[in-house]
């Protein structure tokens, strides 16, 4: 029998009368699945439920911030005693400084860090750094990468900018996007080639070290220490947008995942344990240029909020514990998470497989994609080779039998440690019924 979806559908209309598209971020719109979005109620562990009483096993994890699952006892514990002692001060709160020392303590290239509201504003402020600091303007991107929705890095954007075909986004000034070069990813005579062109004026490059937001796409052997020497060369900073990768990939992230260390880092989604958060942070001798302590400005009214931080600092102590840094836990954390993201990976191949459809999945830890009707990705030009209307039927037909899937082929899906055997083996199984729906 199919799913009742009466209430979410009427939450949906009452939406799209008071907010455009019915949603305040555009993939969540359904619109790249054909569908309406289910209106969540609540969430535990590795599961959500909607409006209309639905049960799904959560594969999308808040878009990665719920590496612990949803409603995590230590994250709600601490939630709910920080807000009852307040829940802003805009002031300096010790919270701050402890989850400011975590994070110098986690990423081997950052020394000195400043909390904000989200990707976005974290991105966006750590441009305005490196540009301070190299007195340059031009940044490098690469095509396919998100960088959240300043002006300048809506060029050839991933994400929801893939999702919905936008070639750009009207309302960007051309002279502002003239500041940003764009190579293919993994591509790095291409990215040497624009290093060459921007010469002197070259600013910074900024990759996702990890690409998830064409679907995930592994860097290829040496494109990372590539990118490294290119900087080095040129005089130009190195950043790497761990937002979705930071504690996601390794406690360190991508950077110590793939030893590679860049200038500056930015930060969100996990660090923040569910709540608005963003980060950047780098060398102290770059991070000293930030107002108060130098002159490039950039300031925040809600910036370090007790809640949000606070949640962040229960999920990496959640995290860390399991790294062996603290004494009353030995057992990792990303090696259970390691296998049964492995396991589902290998079941979705299987399952594939079997049905005989041509796929291709890749996966980086937890974080993965599975893209249909098409070989090899290892950039955006091949991830848009994908089969976008194959894909909008399996997701369909998995939130169908409960498996809430990213409703876009472009986004990755994300495990968590909450997820069990049992919710991998209801996955697959919802897969094997799903890759089999005729075309
Ligand atoms: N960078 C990356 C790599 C991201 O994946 C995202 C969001 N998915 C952002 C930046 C922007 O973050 P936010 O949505 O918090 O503004």
């Amino acid at each position: 029998m199919a799913r009742e979806h009466t209430r979410s559908h009427e939450l949906f209309e009452r939406a799209r009368r008071l907010i455009p598209g019915g949603v305040n971020s555009p993939v969540r719109a359904f619109r790249a699945v054909d569908g309406d979005p289910p209106f969540i109620e609540r969430g535990k562990g590795s599961h959500i439920w909607d409006a209309d009483g639905n049960e799904y096993i959560d594969c999308v994890c808040s878009w990665g911030p719920l590496i612990l699952g949803h409603a995590h006892p230590a994250v709600v514990e601490t939630v709910t005693k920080t807000a009852e002692r307040g829940t802003s001060f805009g002031a300096p709160t010790e919270l701050e400084v402890e989850l400011a020392q975590r994070l110098v303590e986690a990423l081997p290239s950052v020394e000195m860090v400043r909390l904000v509201n989200s990707g976005t504003e974290a991105v966006m402020s750590a441009l305005r750094l490196a540009r301070a600091f190299t007195r340059r303007t031009k940044v490098l991107k690469f095509e396919g990468c998100y960088h959240g929705h300043s002006d300048g890095m809506l060029a050839k954007a991933g994400s929801g900018v893939a999702t919905l075909g936008l070639p750009d986004s009207p309302g960007v000034p051309p002279a502002f996007a003239a500041e940003t070069l764009l190579a293919p990813y993994n591509d790095l005579a291409a990215a040497e080639q624009a290093v060459a062109q921007a010469g002197e004026e070259l600013a910074c490059i900024i990759v996702e070290p990890i690409a998830g937001n064409m679907g995930v796409v592994p860097p290829a052997p040496g494109f990372l220490q590539g990118l490294r020497d290119l900087c080095d060369r040129a005089g130009a900073l190195l950043v790497f947008d761990e937002v979705i990768t930071g504690f996601r990939v390794a406690y360190g992230g991508a950077q110590t995942l793939y030893g590679v260390n860049p200038d500056l880092t930015v930060l969100g989604k996990i660090i923040g344990g569910g709540f608005p958060i963003g980060a950047y942070g780098g060398k102290r001798e770059i991070m000293k240029m930030v107002a108060p302590e130098g002159p490039m400005y950039q300031a925040g009214t809600l910036s370090g909020n007790p809640v949000g931080v606070a949640a962040g600092i229960a999920t990496l102590d959640a995290l860390r514990a399991s790294e062996g840094f603290a004494a009353f836990e030995t057992t990792s954390v990303y090696e259970p998470l390691e296998a049964a993201s492995a396991r589902l990976a290998q079941g979705l191949v299987e399952t594939a497989l079997d049905a005989g459809i041509n796929f291709t999945l890749n996966r980086v830890g937890s974080m993965l994609t599975l893209f249909f009707g098409t070989g090899r990705v290892a950039d955006y030009a091949t991830a848009k080779k994908s089969d976008t209307r194959r894909y909008a039927r399996f997701f369909n037909a998995m939130l169908e039998r409960g498996v809430y899937l990213p409703p876009s082929q472009f986004e990755a899906m994300f495990l968590s440690t909450a997820h069990t055997d049992q919710d991998l083996d209801s996955i697959i199984e919802a897969a094997r019924h799903a890759v089999l729906l005729p075309a």
